[in-house]
């Protein structure tokens, strides 16, 4: 049984040795002694009442958010650095959500202030939350606490996993949050109209925002992975997401008469066209743009070219979430 698992070891060092040569990643490292730990189990796992049986290990009790019913691929077990364990799952089922069609929705997901959903006829808006905010007190003074311990102490051990607690909180709470907005936003899109159910995304920089002063909220927000999570939720169930790209003027086309208004900065959450005088709220302003532009997308089926195009901004119809976010977003938000 053993044998199974170091040759996976083996497998693993493989595939990193073959994306490296393919330049993919940066040479492998050696795996961390202090991080997270993983160990990946090919065969003969099984599932009995509440517990996992594991080769060597035996009978384990665990708690399953799912039940399993398929055959077990494989079991990742892994122990994060606040000493949890985890069993990833990886089984065959038949038991997918047929394809289901919906609405199309528009999504701004705005930085300072909410995503603003547009689904055609109403908006809705919801509140990020800002986990780094909320806890960084708390991280600071233990990790001040930190620098307090003698090195190699068994004190500083105890308080590293102190600090470690607050991050994982962080992380957790900001993974909760994504999962449940993601979930929320596919499942009201899904009803049976239009076709098959799309969701509009700007295509965001989150790696250049985050370099900002407005760090802090675009880590929050997490709208990279809200991005990835919206992505592989929708193509599960038949439906589709769009990214409008990022230069596509979003915030600053009025909705009413498609003239730029170039003098919009971020603090400004309310304005009137000076063409048409339609009073817009910023950010329902911008998802119903980006909402048109995503059918404009979908109605010519084209990769690229739509009118806007003519101005030096480009969109891209993308596949769902094997898609990285890595270049500057237009309007940059520094002036906030
Ligand atoms: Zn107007």
């Amino acid at each position: 049984m053993a044998n199974t698992i170091l040759q996976q070891s083996l497998k693993n060092l493989e595939s990193a040795f073959k994306n490296f040569f393919a330049h993919r990643t940066g040479f492998p490292k050696f795996k961390s002694k202090h991080k997270k730990q993983s160990i990946r189990y090919p065969e003969s796992c099984s599932i009995q009442g509440k517990s996992l049986k594991l080769p060597k290990l035996g009978i384990v009790k665990a708690k399953f958010p799912k039940t399993i019913s398929g055959k077990i691929k494989s079991v990742t077990v892994s122990k994060t650095s606040t000493d949890k364990y985890f069993a990833a799952i990886l089984f065959e089922t038949n038991n997918l959500i047929p394809h289901k069609t919906g609405k199309i929705s528009g999504i701004d997901l705005g930085l300072t202030s909410r995503v603003t959903v547009f689904d055609g006829e109403t908006c809705t808006k919801v509140d990020p939350i800002k986990p780094t905010r909320k806890y960084a007190k708390r991280l600071k003074r233990r990790q001040q606490a930190l620098s307090r311990k003698t090195k190699g102490s068994n004190n500083r051990k105890k308080q590293v996993k102190r600090v470690a607690k607050v991050h994982e909180k962080i992380a957790n709470t900001r993974l909760d949050f994504l999962h449940k907005l993601s979930r929320k936003l596919v499942d009201e899109n899904v009803q049976t109209r239009h076709g098959a159910s799309v969701l509009v995304v700007e295509n965001l920089c989150v790696k250049g925002l985050a370099r900002t002063k407005l760090a802090k909220s675009v880590l929050d927000a997490g709208f990279g992975m809200l991005i990835n999570f919206l992505g592989y939720k929708l193509e599960r169930e038949g439906g589709k997401l769009i990214e409008v790209d990022r230069f596509f003027p979003s915030t600053k086309l009025c909705n009413c008469c498609k003239s730029k208004n170039n003098s919009l900065n971020l603090s400004i959450r309310e304005w009137v066209c000076p063409n048409c005088q339609t009073h817009h709220d910023r950010d329902e302003n911008a998802a119903k743009n980006i909402r048109e532009e995503g059918v404009k997308i979908l109605s010519t089926n084209t990769v690229g070219h739509t009118e806007i195009q003519a101005c030096g901004e480009d969109v891209r119809l993308v596949g769902a979430c094997a898609k990285k976010h890595s270049s500057v977003k237009q309007e940059s938000p520094v002036t906030a």
